[in-house]
């Protein structure tokens, strides 16, 4: 937004009154967007159904006499929870730094100078300055303001938005809901135009604190994922549970033996339990935001980081986001001749000095807008201009630029001269129409903007009025303008651009370039980043004249909209998803809050986007460029693709270990997997799941695929077969272990021990082969994982202590002593019984699965 508040004479408060003030009265916040607290996550852990048939199982242990057991059992319970509070501690800190970052900044006046700071750090007699798309921080008295409108529906329930005007006085605040005053209300939208209020309500004393309703922050709906999840673990904790009912009363009753028959049935729930499908799907998700802001993308609706994979057009604003957004003059036209700032160096001549001094003259004398800042330095560069800068000369009024009129205009008033002098610049079109040109001048002037757009300029009209002393018009079109040509910017496209394009259509996304510009321009900037058809444009006035079903048609073949308006855009979103498209859709300002919304991903520009589209956004681009787009769409179907291994992994590993909790129980024999056991395979898997699959950095072909259908289940069918047979032929080789033990005569702890080594090292491997469902584990080792040495560190020292202490092996796991070659046979047996799926992943390799998958564009 242009700034055209003058804060000249407006101080503010000093950073160091500001800082003593937050200190002594605290955040600009509501007390019910406090972060966890350590302790209420501990008793959320506490919760845990696994926890629970720990503490149970380690009281059977107690009745048994088996203190041993139950201090072991204990330690396991200390470690676990250690494992799931950091977890927890690090995905809150995770979501409590992204919360941070997403909080609305607001723009005060310390020291006498505009400065960003996070809403929570405005405080009481803060100066506030506010323009559209931005939320009120606090509460206040506006005492400068340009037609400034307000939403207050937050507060008041009305969504017709009031106007405000500010008051010289200090007056107390009043109730919200009035129009025409000078009170601002925190949590309100400004709608439009500007103001500068000084804060005197902040955090639970603002009208928002009072009533007590938090703003909306980052969504919380369920995602399909989410829900597909939890359907899944109900299903899992209902059978696991009829299971071991039957299993404690199947024993219970048969060998009458009751604390045996509990011990039994916990250790068949402790391995069926599925708590680590959500853990998984939380911990990923949030970790998965946290690789995402790595590359400068925030994160507000999780359920993007799943869509992200599916999306299979990708519309994007041009300027800033394709482009750099940093302009440089380039070429002066009079309508008679044209000056190349490129090849011709030297003075600027004479007759295109007009021509720069009203450029500058219709916009800021302190631009933020990329174009002004060029026609500035050009001005302040060139000694010639310097008598044309007239920086005596005062700024009346502005005339913004609006979607019926794309012309800006500035009002002046010189000291020496009663007359207003209005300076106006904007699309070509909109000039001619300003100062009424008559037809055949406009079609020669067209094609000298047509001749510059051509090169990828971008091409401003420029035109000068006088007004007489007295009231000014309300609209730019009862000045009388004479017109004083045209201006040419280059605005260079980012470098990573054409290759990020290149990635995308490989990876079967189309992208669409959505541009305020002039369709010429676009064109050619289109083929500058290798858009296919660079020719192929439609206009707004186009679209907004098409029916439909046109524009549904026309969509499917159309890269580039140019001269584009924001109701434009809600329909071109409207009409790709009436194709079956998924899309993504980048915006900034407050008319695109609907098309944001609309979007199946919605993306806000983090710098030049307003507050009321990082809402409406599920995802905000920090940087605004296209490269980081990319980049999250990548890290996106790396995360879904992680979230599928670590699954399947978790249902592979359950097999074996539910089979050999329930085996010996079904056949009579003496139980094989006691709690102690299933807590120390649970120390494995638990962050092996978590920490080793996060990790993996996604396969090669990861964006060399088509998107992922939206309707495929996160467990389909192949997926879950495969990990089935895993699991299946690691229970296999486990059970042919210790029948065989039995026979060679080791006994019942002997047998035990060697079947508990066996899925030690059978987890392990189907940890190593789940790493990539593609690649072999050989190119895998190449991609280093350290998660994955702590957990292989950490598991074959347990084994190493189980089978070199005797008292570990006895007492604690109650093993009994075998040939240490015994030992090493059963290792090897389990590590290489998954090894069977290496044989498939090179078929797979071969066939060129799932290679690249067709999808629904070209
Ligand atoms: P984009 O979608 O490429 O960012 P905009 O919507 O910002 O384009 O601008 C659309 C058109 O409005 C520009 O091509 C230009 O003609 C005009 N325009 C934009 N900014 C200004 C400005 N500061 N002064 C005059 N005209 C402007
Ligand atoms: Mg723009």
């Amino acid at each position: 937004m242009n700034q055209l508040a003058d804060i000249g004479p407006v101080s503010g408060l000093s950073a160091e009154e500001a800082g003593q003030r937050l200190r002594a009265e605290g955040y600009n916040e509501l007390p019910s967007e406090k972060p966890r607290s350590a302790w209420a996550m501990a008793k959320d852990i506490l919760r845990e159904p696994m926890l629970f048939l720990l503490l149970v199982a380690g009281g059977a242990y107690l009745l048994l006499g088996d203190l041993q057991e139950a201090l072991l059992l204990l330690a396991a319970i200390l470690a676990i929870l250690g494992i799931t509070f950091y977890q927890e501690r690090k995905t809150e800190r995770v979501l409590e730094a992204l919360r941070d970052l997403s909080s609305p900044r607001a723009l005060v006046i310390r020291d006498g100078e505009a400065r960003r700071v996070p809403g929570r750090e405005v405080v009481r007699g803060d100066v506030v300055v506010v323009s559209e798309g931005d939320r009120v921080p606090a509460d206040g008295v506006l005492f400068w303001a340009m037609s400034l409108e307000v939403d207050e529906s937050l507060l008041t329930g009305e969504s017709v938005s009031v106007r405000k005007t500010p008051t010289a006085e200090r007056p107390g605040m009043e109730r919200p809901g009035g129009a025409e005053t000078p009170f601002v209300y925190s949590g309100t939208l400004v709608v439009r135009g500007q103001g500068m209020f000084r804060a005197q309500g902040v955090g639970a004393e603002s009208e928002l604190g009072r009533i007590g309703r938090a703003l909306q922050t980052v969504g919380e709906e369920r995602s399909p994922l989410q829900k597909e999840t939890g359907r899944m673990v109900r299903l899992l904790a209902v059978l696991g549970l009829l299971l071991c009912s039957t299993v404690v009363l199947f024993m219970g009753v048969l060998r009458g033996d009751w604390l045996e028959a509990v011990l039994a049935g916990i250790a068949l729930a402790m391995s069926m339990l599925p708590e680590e499908f959500p853990v998984v799907l939380t911990v990923f998700l949030a970790l998965g935001a946290w690789r995402i802001s790595r590359s400068n993308v925030l994160t507000r609706r999780v359920a993007a980081i799943e869509t992200l994979g599916e999306a299979t057009v990708l519309c994007v604003d041009k300027t800033g986001t394709l482009t750099e957004n940093r302009m440089a003059v380039r070429a002066l036209d009079t309508g008679d001749a044209v000056w190349n700032l490129t090849a011709e160096q030297g003075p600027i001549p004479e007759e295109f000095h007009r021509l720069v001094e009203f450029a500058i003259l219709a916009g800021q004398r302190d631009p933020v807008d990329p174009m002004e800042k060029a026609l500035r330095s050009l001005g302040d560069r060139c000694r010639e201009l310097a008598e044309h800068l007239h920086d005596d000369w005062a700024a009346v009024r502005e005339y913004p630029l609006s979607r019926e009129l794309l012309a800006l205009s500035l009002v002046w008033k010189a000291r020496d001269d009663t007359a207003f002098i209005v300076a106006s610049k904007g699309a070509p079109e909109s000039i001619f129409d300003l100062c009424h040109l008559a037809p055949e001048r406009i079609a020669a002037l067209s094609s000298r903007v047509d001749a510059l757009a051509a090169r990828g300029l971008r091409v401003l009209g420029v035109a000068r009025g006088r007004h007489p002393d007295g009231a000014l018009p309300s609209g730019q079109h009862d000045f009388t303008f004479d017109f004083v040509g045209l201006i040419a910017f280059e605005d260079p496209v980012r470098p990573e651009v054409p290759d990020a394009i290149g990635e995308c259509y490989q990876a079967g996304i189309r992208v669409v370039m959505i541009t305020g510009d002039h369709p010429a321009t676009a064109t050619s900037i289109g083929a500058a980043i290798r858009l296919p058809d660079p020719n192929a444009v439609l206009t707004g006035a186009e679209v907004d004249a098409m029916p439909e079903s046109t524009l549904v048609q026309r969509v499917g073949d159309t890269d580039i909209f140019a001269r584009s308006t924001p109701e434009g855009k809600l329909r071109l979103v409207r009409a790709l998803q009436a194709r079956g498209d998924v899309v993504a859709m980048t915006g900034d300002g407050v008319n695109d809050a609907p098309a944001l919304k609309a979007a199946h991903i919605g993306i806000a520009m983090g710098q030049r986007g307003t507050d009321v589209a990082r809402e409406a956004a599920s995802l905000v681009l920090l940087g605004d460029d296209f490269g980081s787009i990319v980049a999250t769409i990548r890290l996106g179907r790396r995360i879904f693709q992680n979230i599928r291994k670590a699954m399947a992994y978790i249902i592979a590993v359950h097999v074996p270990i539910a089979g050999m909790a329930l085996i010996p129980v079904l056949l009579g024999w003496p139980l094989v997997l006691l709690p102690v056991h299933i807590v120390f395979l649970q120390l494995i898997i638990d962050p092996a799941c978590s920490l080793v699959f996060e990790a993996e950095p996604g396969e090669r072909d990861l964006m060399r695929r088509g998107p992922r259908d939206p309707r495929e289940p996160l467990f389909g069918r192949p997926l879950l077969l495969t990990s089935l047979l895993q699991g299946l032929v690691m229970l296999g080789v486990a059970l042919l272990i210790h029948l065989q033990a039995d026979r060679l005569g080791y006994g019942e702890g002997g047998a035990r021990g060697l079947t508990y080594t066996a899925l030690i090292t059978g987890n392990l491997g189907l940890i190593l082969i789940n790493r990539s469902h593609v690649e072999s584990i050989v190119a895998g080792l190449r991609t280093p994982n350290r998660a994955l040495w702590a957990v292989f560190g950490g598991a074959t020292g347990i084994l190493a202590a189980i089978w070199a202490i005797p008292y570990v092996r006895d007492e604690l796991f109650d093993f009994a002593p075998v040939a240490p070659g015994a030992v090493l046979l059963a290792a090897a047996a389990g590590w290489f019984s998954v090894f069977w799926f290496e044989g498939l992943k090179l078929v797979r390799r071969r066939r060129g699965f799932p290679g690249k998958a067709a999808h629904n564009h070209a």
